[in-house]
This record gives C-alpha cells, sequence and structure tokens, in this order.
C-alpha cells in the first residue's frame, strides 16, 4: 500500500466514523422517551394579574416567576368540572421562605374538588367565567 491509497483508506475511514457520530446526536435528538426540557402551561400571576403562558422545568412547583412583575407569583389555571370556572389555587405565606401553592385546594366558587388542569387544547373543558383571584400575600 502506498501512501496515496493509505490516505484515502484513513479519509473513508474518518468519514464513516463522523458520519455515524452524526447519526447518533440525530437519534438522540428524536428519542420518544426524552422530556421535553420546559412543559408548556397557562396561568396568571397573582402581583400583577397577567394571563401569562409559560414554560417550567420538570419537577419546577409553582408559583413561577411572572415575566412582567418578576414576582414568583404565577399559578397555574384549573378546571372546575361542576360549575365550568376557572380558578387558581391560594398562596400561603411562610415567615421563613418564599411562598407556596396551597397542595389541596377547593373551587372557590362552589367548594367542590372536582377539577383539574385547565388544558383549553383537550376540548372537553369551557369555561363560563374565572372564580376571583386569590390575594398575593
Ligand atoms: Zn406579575
Ligand atoms: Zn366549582
Amino acid at each position: 500500500m502506498d501512501n496515496t491509497t493509505k490516505n484515502i483508506v484513513l479519509a473513508t475511514v474518518a468519514v464513516a466514523l463522523l458520519g455515524f457520530a452524526g447519526f447518533r446526536l440525530l437519534g438522540g435528538r428524536s428519542d420518544p422517551r426524552h422530556l421535553p426540557d420546559e412543559i408548556p402551561g397557562a396561568g396568571v400571576c397573582l402581583a400583577c394579574g397577567l394571563e401569562v403562558q409559560y414554560g417550567r422545568a420538570p419537577g419546577e412547583s409553582e408559583p413561577f416567576e411572572c415575566p412582567a412583575c418578576g414576582e414568583r407569583a404565577v399559578l397555574p389555571w384549573l378546571y372546575c368540572y361542576e360549575c365550568d370556572h376557572r380558578f387558581v389555587t391560594n398562596l400561603i405565606r411562610n415567615e421563613d421562605g418564599p411562598a407556596r401553592a396551597n397542595a389541596f385546594p377547593i373551587c372557590p366558587h362552589c367548594n367542590c374538588r372536582n377539577f383539574g388542569a385547565f388544558m383549553p387544547e383537550s376540548g372537553r373543558q369551557a369555561p363560563v367565567g374565572d372564580a376571583p383571584l386569590p390575594k398575593w400575600p
């Protein structure tokens, strides 16, 4: 094998390796088990009243930071299946930390617990109104 042939062989191997690496990279990106970095949702800011489309990291819990006023006061909309109202859970202010969302909310309009996340794209939810927002503590 002279030097020219040797170089061609080496170049071919390099191209094949690069192609394989590229394939692995693209394959990894379309892996259906890969979770999105941010989960989209709709909510409202208790501090300034702005309706917000937010993206939350998996495992991040509300309240989320408001893009308008910067407070961690954005809560996701919930939907009550009994009275067809949207509402958000109230916040509990800790003396030694940031406000936390009440983990056991009830619908403030009809006082029931038959609610779920508000998902307008599901087509099964048609809100007739919004319950008054709880106070930003
Ligand atoms: Zn705000
Ligand atoms: Zn209700």
